[in-house]
């Protein structure tokens, strides 16, 4: 089954609303200079909360083709959790993405398993889409399990999802020592962790699921390394940290996918 590629761009902690629709509007220039084809490759951002209104209200007044999307989620829905957001709240702002499980999250705020499990579900229910971040630290890859880790990850939050949850579940490849260090896995490493991934998907919810789910990678992506690393037939795209904060180096990744 054909899978439209996606890059996604992880602005972290950076671009206040300003800085964000001056990039989106450059974004959008550069790629319609470039006849970018959105039918076949999609672009998304994923912007501070604080930028995610400006960045609808560009979008939609421009009818742009660029997606956009969330870092985190809260897990319940409303009520007296001081400086969490619903996502409710974020699929009326229109987000299509929400980023669950990224490695900063899981190390600096308490997001444990069961904790990402529900973000999953909270976004599945609001209608959008989860941007499922595994991936193995430098231990685990170290004692040769990085596979097995990362495959462990996804089947927590899919062993209880139906297949219609699942066909809407995207995974990011993203070995945690690879993530804003310079250090990039190699096309094979990144290749045989989304077709590990892949499989045990197939596993468990069949050919279809298996066939539909797109997996990125994510870890020091740059235009340098994209081209090499998309060769693996499991890689569908990337997550993309550092070198989504430059509109030509990211406009150039989205290219090359
Ligand atoms: C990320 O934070 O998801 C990421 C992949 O970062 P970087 O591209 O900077 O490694």
């Amino acid at each position: 089954m054909a899978r439209i590629p996606l890059v996604a761009g992880n602005w972290k902690m950076n671009f206040d609303h300003l800085e964000a629709t001056y990039f989106v509007q450059r974004l959008a220039w550069t790629l319609r200079d470039a006849r970018f084809d959105f039918r076949r490759c999609e672009v998304a951002l994923m912007p501070a909360f604080t930028a995610l209104r400006s960045v609808q209200v560009l979008v939609e007044a421009d009818d742009l083709r660029i997606r956009y999307g969330a870092q985190s989620v809260s897990v319940t829905s409303q009520g007296a959790f001081t400086g969490d957001v619903s996502a409710d709240m974020l699929s009326k702002l229109g987000c299509r993405y929400v980023i669950v499980g990224h490695s900063e999250r899981r190390k600096y705020h308490p997001e444990d398993d069961a904790n990402i499990v529900d973000q999953v579900r909270a976004v599945l229910a609001a209608g959008m889409q989860p941007i499922l971040c595994v991936g193995e630290s430098f231990e685990e890859r170290r004692q040769g399990i990085e596979l097995e880790f990362a495959v462990g990850q996804v089947h927590d939050v899919t062993r209880d999802l139906s297949d219609e949850d699942v066909a809407r579940l995207i995974v990011a490849y993203e070995p945690v020592w690879a993530i804003g260090t310079g250090m990039v896995a190699t096309p094979d490493s990144a290749q045989q962790a989304a077709r590990a991934i892949r499989e045990a998907v197939h596993a468990q919810f069949g050919p279809r699921m298996a066939g539909a789910m797109r997996i990125l990678y994510g870890g020091s992506v740059n235009s340098r390394n994209a081209q090499q690393l998309l060769r693996g037939a499991d890689v569908d795209g990337f997550l993309v940290g550092g070198a989504s904060l430059d509109v030509d180096e990211f406009a150039k990744i989205c290219r090359l996918a």
